[in-house]
């Protein structure tokens, strides 16, 4: 074992690949709830994952109603504008689900799940995009400020078709103007006398 391998924390985190925390949360924050079909879905594919009943923790209520309950405490982190917001937001959320003894002697998928989420604070976005339908998603160099290339893509179309909107008349006016302002420059110079002495 190398000396970077002894480092490592050794904390419930390291029972979760990080791929699949990632996927579970980017899934969840997304999740429109009021969509019965979409909720069933989400709960069938990751019911391994959503917070287990412990010693002292009973799940209040149905499941739908906890997924509704879980997204909105993790939204509010992600919504937060720097890292450190984010990590004040996550932290009592985090003691909550492990509020007794019992519960961090025998932590869940759930609780490795929001400490990757803990850990990678500096990469919890929101997609830049306005009308973006998905847009929490966890950042990587690939998608910069938004959550998927047709975002990037829609979002550069929907900035020239605004920005056309605010300012493109009077740019076309502008630009018409300073044509005919060349042009008459040229017709001036085609009149004058050309230049240089005459012996
Ligand atoms: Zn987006």
């Amino acid at each position: 074992m190398n000396s970077l391998q002894k480092l490592r924390l050794n904390t419930p985190v390291r029972s979760i690949k990080a791929s699949i925390a990632d996927e579970f949360l980017e899934e969840l924050l997304n999740l429109d709830v009021t969509n019965v079909l979409d909720l069933a879905r989400f709960i069938r594919r990751f019911r391994h994952l959503l917070p287990a009943p412990g010693p002292n923790r009973a799940i209040q209520g149905s499941l739908e109603n906890g997924v509704l309950n879980w997204q909105r405490s993790l939204r509010a982190a992600w919504h937060q504008a720097t890292p450190f917001g984010r990590e004040i937001t996550l932290l009592p959320t985090i003691a909550a689900h492990l509020s007794s003894p019992e519960d961090q002697a025998h932590p869940d998928a759930y609780a490795s799940v929001l400490l990757r989420a803990l850990h990678i604070v500096d990469r919890l976005r929101v997609c830049k995009r306005k009308k973006c339908l998905t847009p929490y998603f966890i950042w990587s160099p690939k998608r910069r400020g938004y959550c998927s290339d047709i975002c990037a893509r829609e979002a550069q179309s929907e900035f020239k078709r605004d920005w056309w909107d605010k300012y493109g008349l009077d740019w076309q006016r502008k630009r018409r103007a300073k044509k005919q302002q060349g042009k008459t420059k040229a017709r001036k110079s085609q009149l004058k006398p050309r230049g240089g002495k005459r012996k």
